[in-house]
């Protein structure tokens, strides 16, 4: 490290990774392939990629913080004003950042800044006329300032940093929050390091909610557009350059932007515009449909969309970034990753994450608000359909390689389904535990009070808390803080206690580690269903509950409310035999199902026996059981595969059973 060093190198070692500091707003994995349906549920080739590729970058960030001096938040960045000349062609960029701070402690005369000079250089820096001295850390991907006077507590300072370098068309590349496609010459940014020097927290502290105020001017050749972060407040062309100039009202957490050849669309919406970037305009129309409807719904559910516009930008790469007031992605892109990232529009912008260790805060949140929004405009049968993919996926990681949301694992192969699928659970069970009305108020409550501010964990439980009315240090402590899923078992037994009342006995064990949750238990009787919420945190459970009529059947979890390893009911035989069978089939658990399912039915009379599976058209795949068999209970599993032990693809299925006198079918959904 050296003071006043000259231009370094622009080309160097490509192979070198990023560190991964901007993994704050999201990095959600779509894919264009499987579609909406398929999208976030099957197995994509692709996924797998990318999650060892963002392994291997937070290892490289991590090797690098234990380098770094911690970051002891000297600094508050106040306002950028941002100036890149774009040469698409040849792939590089020109840059100009001037920079207003202010001093958070009595005396401070030097600054950091995190800026990936992989291939940008540093040109010079000034203040007004003076040049400072300055020195760039390779190791550590640092700029350092010595300022010229130093300022004292509360003091402001402006800065100007003269930089420029490529932006390299390497694929693997993309996942490092910059990317250029070659073919279509499409800049995009996500990662505020990468393009501009960010504050030093980007690399160094997990402390993340540093906000400044800025414009963002980009300079292009004639044909191309450019969009970044809040309003478009300038426009202007010479013979052979345009300019775009975007500007923020709000202190934003970053700006990112993207530029292409691209065509343009826009549509207006509660007193803003939705913009549509792409090479073709086609797919604006459901874009701006699809936005409208999630923003309506967002806005109802949490606080109203109050930003300057909402941009979507085509960077044909299978994942999205929800930055400030600008979504890039695929487009048009599936329902589910639009509803994602713009969701980060509230979790991320709206309400920031203090600490990147709890960037569930974001990326929890902002895939159950996924789920949410389809729930409400596809109805309640779609919400279960993404839970449980979401929870099949989760649980079939290896229980040795699971590990608690927060602090988030960032040297996990499992992030993701951690994090995000995981993590949307964690606040479907708070719902479920609290009751929709609590649950809808406190997200409500929670958006407003933390409105264009930062958060922490402990603030939302304390909120989460006061809406509720109750304590729930016990949830959070155990689904966050601590790893696994509960699995247990039941079983239970009437008994005729007087003319009209039965006596019901149910017993709950605990099979794994210890959870406490409500259960949702469902008593059903020839009048009809009861419903019981019983406290489960015991090895054994037991708990009574007096009924007008003798139970037919009880099912825990019958709405899936709860993420657990396998809710299996033991003891088949070991209810009241007196007790009057109904034969009947009963809802498959888990449903849609990963690796098997599990199916009960009981029998009123003696007699043959036939349990099948049949495909979508109709073929029998499989057949469970074809037997006689006495009245009772009786449950069969499937693994999803056929005769032959081959495993079936992704589908619909139907079991079917069939008695002399009964035959019913229950849909399964299979996930690969
Ligand atoms: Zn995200």
């Amino acid at each position: 490290m050296e003071a006043g060093q000259p231009i370094k190198k622009v080309m160097r070692n490509l192979s070198r990774s990023l560190p991964a500091g901007g993994l704050l707003l999201c990095l959600l994995i779509a894919s264009g392939a499987l579609g909406e349906e398929g999208g976030l549920f099957g197995q994509d080739p692709g996924l797998k990629g990318e999650a060892e590729g963002m392994r291997r970058m937070v290892l490289r960030r991590a090797e690098r913080m234990r380098l770094a001096r911690p970051d002891t938040g000297e600094v508050d960045f106040r306002d950028y004003d941002i100036r890149v000349r774009l040469h698409p062609a040849r792939h590089f960029l020109e840059e100009e950042a001037v920079v207003v701070f202010r001093s958070r402690v009595p005396r401070l005369s030097d600054v950091d800044f995190a800026l990936y000079d992989d291939t940008l250089a540093i040109r010079s820096v000034t203040r007004g006329r003076d040049t400072l001295s300055w020195a760039y850390d390779d190791t550590l991907w640092v700029l350092h300032v010595r300022l010229r006077d130093t300022l004292a507590l509360g003091e402001e300072d402006t800065l100007r940093i003269v930089y420029s370098g490529f932006i390299t068309p390497e694929l693997s590349r993309s996942l490092d929050y910059a990317c250029l496609l070659d073919s279509n010459l499409a800049f995009c940014t996500y990662a505020p390091f990468v393009w501009y020097p960010a504050p030093y927290d980007y690399f160094y502290s997990s402390r993340v909610d540093d906000r400044a105020s800025g414009t963002v001017r980009l300079i292009v050749p004639k044909g191309y557009l450019a969009v970044s972060s809040g309003a478009l407040i300038d426009s202007a062309a010479t013979d052979t350059t345009q300019t775009f100039a975007w500007s923020t009202s709000n202190p934003v957490v970053e700006f990112n932007f993207a530029c292409a050849p691209y065509a343009m669309a826009s549509r207006p919406y509660a007193g803003i515009a939705l913009r549509y970037y792409d090479f073709d305009t086609t797919g604006a129309g459901y874009t701006f449909t699809a936005t409208q409807s999630v923003l309506d719904f967002f806005s109802r559910a949490f606080t109203r969309y109050d930003y300057e516009k909402l941009a979507f930008a085509n960077q044909y790469q299978p994942y999205g970034y929800g930055g400030y007031t600008l979504v890039i992605m695929p487009l048009p892109g599936g329902l589910s990753i639009l509803a994602h990232e713009v969701a980060h529009q509230w979790w991320g912008h709206v309400v920031g994450v203090r600490f990147l260790e709890e960037v569930w805060l974001n990326e929890g949140f902002a895939s159950y608000s996924d789920a949410l929004f389809q729930e409400d405009s596809l109805g309640r049968q779609e919400l279960r359909y993404r839970m449980d993919g979401w929870a099949s996926w989760y649980l079939s990681l290896p229980p040795s390689e699971d590990e608690p949301i927060v602090p988030a694992p960032w040297s996990s192969n499992h992030y993701y389904e951690i994090v995000y699928l995981k993590g949307a659970w964690v606040l479907h069970m708070l719902r479920g535990v609290v009751g929709d009305s609590a649950y809808f108020d406190l997200m409500k409550a929670y958006a407003s009070a933390y409105q264009d501010s930062s958060t922490t964990v402990a603030l939302f439980r304390q909120v989460a808390e006061q809406r509720s009315g109750r304590g729930l240090g016990w949830f959070f402590d155990e689904w966050l803080f601590r790893r696994g899923a509960p699995r247990y078992s039941y079983s239970w037994e009437a008994q005729r206690t007087g003319n009209d009342t039965f006596q019901l006995t149910l017993v709950v064990n605990q099979l794994d580690s210890l959870f406490e949750m409500p259960i949702q238990t469902t008593i059903y009787t020839p009048g009809g269903a009861r419903e019981e919420w019983p406290r489960v945190d015991g090895l054994s459970d037991t708990f009574r509950f007096l009924l007008s009529q003798a139970p037919d059947s009880v099912l825990l979890d019958k709405d899936n409310w709860l993420l657990d390893r396998g809710i299996t009911r033991v003891g088949v035989e070991a209810g009241t035999p007196s007790l009057p069978l109904t034969t009947a089939l009963y809802p498959l658990h888990p449903n849609p199902f990963h690796g098997s399912t599990n199916i009960e039915y009981s029998l009123a009379e003696k007699g043959r026996v036939r349990l099948s599976v049949y495909n979508i058209s109709g073929q029998l795949v499989r057949e469970l059981v074809n037997k006689a068999q006495a009245p009772g209970r009786y449950s069969a599993s499937w693994d999803g595969r056929d005769r032959e032990a081959h495993r079936l693809p992704s589908g619909v299925y139907f079991f079917r059973l069939q008695t002399e006198a009964f035959s019913d079918m229950k849909k399964a959904v299979l996930v690969r």
